[in-house]
């Protein structure tokens, strides 16, 4: 592994970063006031290839590898959360399950749509009373026919009120608890599949975030991805690639935070001299930088271990290094954005200053994808080895 970015990273950091700055930035305070899902962005996303950045080309994606990845999310995530998380969402919690566990039909037939942004993915694992008990599902799935029919209901899906294709899990054999769980690629066309409710939120207002109802969805026998009650490990499986996907939105996150705190600290004037002198705002961008760049190693280890992985195995290998950087990023972001509303002083509180946003959005990094008491549950774990 190397410390340095290599040319190919670089070229891809730069093009994140002025797309970032052209097209993402100056739309983040409007679609966080509206809610509004910035389908033209991601639209001149895809364009670049970023809703597919590791997707190999032959399923319609950029050919990227993860650390690529990282660093696109982190660029987005550094001026917008919102636009950073659907992207994540399209790219590891919708292509990658398919392409891991997928047939090659699969692959084609849903894949590289997605990964071209032709249309958008999202998620469902989450149910109201199935959280971090992930493995505590209710919607169920009864073989009828020549497929299955799904009910029950799915909570918070980011991008569920625009997605035109879910991953979904439900259980197939209910005797087996997690072991009795699918899981199934839904097309919201599909009948059954209603948007019940779109979900009025702290921050991150612009990912569509929604409930679904499945009330007798049906769903073809060739959506059934990977086998009949082999579901929960694909979600855990999908959850170790997404959460290195979380650790560099709140990287971006933070460092967005660092970049307007420099800028205003050098600006904003007080007893005669701008902040930026005073020794107590110095020290908050100083510990801001240093927990950036620890975030920012333990990231690139994670992303560079997946690359390592590649496609081919069920086996993560990188359950721990994806845990440690998401619960250290997420956890530092919030540390970061407290430190830039306190060096905005009461402009920090306002929301005309993108600071007060970050502040909001990076709550959401210490919550999904595992809590930060369940990164904490997968760190032991893997140290105790039980
Ligand atoms: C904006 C948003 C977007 C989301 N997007 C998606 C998505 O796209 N797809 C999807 O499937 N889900 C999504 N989620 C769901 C998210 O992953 C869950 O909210 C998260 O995993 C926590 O589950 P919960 O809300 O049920 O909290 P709970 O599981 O009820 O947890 C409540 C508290 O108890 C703690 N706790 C629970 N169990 C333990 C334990 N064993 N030990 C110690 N502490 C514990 C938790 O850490 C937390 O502090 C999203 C959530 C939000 C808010």
């Amino acid at each position: 592994m190397h410390l340095e970015l290599s040319d190919d990273h670089k070229m891809i950091q730069k093009t994140a970063r002025e797309f970032a700055e052209k097209e993402v930035k100056p739309k983040a305070h409007e679609i966080d006031e509206t809610s509004e899902f910035p389908r033209d962005t991601v639209k001149k996303a895809a364009e670049l290839g970023f809703l597919g950045v590791y997707v190999p080309e032959q399923y319609g994606g950029a050919g990227f590898d993860h650390v690529a990845y990282s660093i696109v999310i982190e660029e987005i995530s550094r001026v917008c959360a919102s636009t950073g998380v659907i992207l994540s969402v399209c790219n590891t919690l919708f292509c990658d399950p398919i392409l891991r566990f997928g047939t090659e039909e699969q692959k084609k037939k849903y894949v590289a749509p997605h990964a071209r942004g032709e249309k958008i993915g999202c998620y469902c694992l989450t149910e109201p009373q199935a959280g971090s008990d992930a493995g505590n599902q209710k919607s169920t799935a009864e073989k009828k026919g020549d497929g299955y029919l799904l009910n029950g209901t799915k909570a918070w899906v980011t991008n569920g009120a625009v997605a035109d294709t879910a991953i979904v899990y439900a259980v197939t054999d209910p005797k087996k608890g997690s072991k009795g769980i699918s899981c199934f690629i839904v097309e919201s066309s599909f009948p059954g599949w209603k948007v019940t409710r779109e979900e009025k939120k702290m921050g991150i207002n612009a990912t569509a975030t929604a409930e679904i109802s499945l009330q007798d969805c049906r769903v073809p026998k060739e959506n059934l991805l990977g086998e009949e009650n082999k579901g929960f490990s694909i979600a855990l499986r999908t959850l170790d690639d997404g959460r290195v996907g979380i650790a560099a939105q709140a990287t971006g996150i933070a460092q967005g935070a660092l970049d307007e705190s420099l800028r205003y600290s050098q600006e904003r004037v007080a007893f005669g001299q701008p902040i930026a002198n005073f020794q107590a705002i110095r020290f908050m961008l100083a510990d801001m930088a240093t927990e950036i760049e620890a975030s920012r190693l333990l990231l690139r280890r994670a992303a560079w271990l997946q690359d390592q992985v590649g496609f081919s195995t069920i086996e993560a290998r990188y359950t721990l290094e994806a845990s440690l950087a998401k619960l250290f990023a997420s956890e530092m972001a919030a540390r970061a954005c407290h430190k830039a509303v306190q060096i905005h002083g009461g402009y920090g509180y306002s929301r005309d200053y993108a600071v007060e946003r970050m502040y909001r959005d990076q709550r959401i990094t210490e919550l999904y994808e595992g809590t930060s008491e369940i990164q904490r549950l997968v760190i032991a774990r893997q140290l105790l080895g039980n």
